[in-house]
């Protein structure tokens, strides 16, 4: 398994494993236990997906040992500010039946993050989780955040795909040492990215499919993936990445980038993005 290391010095796997819109109990159980039984040893959920208790299930179940799995949570929009952070945070805890995690995301940059921020950076003061971070931060707003609170995000998750490809965005993230979790790595199945001729192409080449040349692809661009399937089969095959791309096979894929987000956009819109992961 191919592991990260955050500038706190944490390792993370390269590999991960996405819960949103998983809400049904069972599937979501079945899918997290299959994604561990696959290798994955990454699991991302949030207070919002409602899927935590399912996701503590299965790692349970899974017979791994807690430190074998990193746990991954973040703390949705109504809780933003610092009490309120810390209640959803133990709730987070609780739910998942843990007492740690290993990476806590404040989800959406909106409120009162500020204080969401104080609370996560004494949260990571007493070990209580082990890296924190960001979701969908701006450049802007990662500047923002780092001057103003001296402390570095140590993971931006942010949407990453072959056509949103965050080029910009990265420059920044590189400066302060963050590094990039890559959700909607399959931009959801949109713009026929299963099917896209010039991935197509490199995956014929490898004998592979589209979604592993994806997902290999932003690997090697540095980013964690973290792909989401409630398939058992698509689930193994979303693992199965042993392989490289060329380099000109990496420009092909870099070609594909239309420096636009497919699924979210808050930074350029402002639209609050509720029902939304
Ligand atoms: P995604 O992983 O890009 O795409 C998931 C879609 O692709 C599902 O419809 C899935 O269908 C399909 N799929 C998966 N593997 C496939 C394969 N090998 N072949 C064909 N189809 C395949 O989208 P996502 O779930 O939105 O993003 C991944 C994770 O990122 C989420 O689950 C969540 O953990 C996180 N996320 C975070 C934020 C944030 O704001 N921080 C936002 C969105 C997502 P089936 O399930 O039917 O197989």
């Amino acid at each position: 398994m191919e592991r990260i290391t955050l500038y706190n010095g944490i390792e993370l796997p390269m590999l991960g494993f996405g819960t949103f819109q998983i809400t049904d109990h069972n599937e979501c159980r079945r899918s997290v236990l299959s994604a561990l039984k696959h290798g994955y040893r990454l699991i991302d959920t949030a207070a919002c997906y409602g899927n935590e208790k399912a996701v503590g299930e299965a790692v349970k179940e899974s017979g791994l040992e807690r430190s074998e799995v990193s746990l991954v949570s973040k703390v949705w929009i109504q809780d933003s500010g610092r009490d309120a952070t810390l209640r959803s945070f133990n709730k987070t805890l609780e739910n998942l039946g843990t007492d740690y995690l290993d990476l806590y995301l404040i989800h959406m940059p909106f409120g009162d993050y500020y204080g969401s921020w104080r609370a996560m950076s004494g949260l990571l003061e007493e070990g209580r989780v082990k890296a924190i971070g960001v979701c969908n931060f701006s450049a802007a707003r990662l500047t923002d955040l780092v001057l103003a609170s001296g402390i570095a995000p140590m993971v931006n998750q942010v949407e990453m795909n072959p056509f949103c490809q965050q080029m910009k965005l990265r420059e920044t993230m590189a400066k302060y040492g963050i590094a990039l979790m890559a959700w909607a790595p399959f931009a959801e199945g949109q713009r026929n990215i299963f099917n896209t001729p010039a991935i197509s192409r490199i995956a014929d080449a490898h004998n592979r499919t589209n979604a592993q040349v994806i997902l290999r692809f932003l690997m090697s661009e540095g980013a964690i993936v973290i792909p989401k399937s409630v398939h058992e089969e698509r689930i193994r095959e979303n693992a199965e990445l042993s392989f490289t791309l060329s380099d000109s096979e990496t420009e092909i894929m870099r070609s594909l980038d239309t420096v636009r987000a497919v699924i979210l956009d808050t930074e350029s819109t402002g639209q609050l993005p509720l029902g939304r992961a």
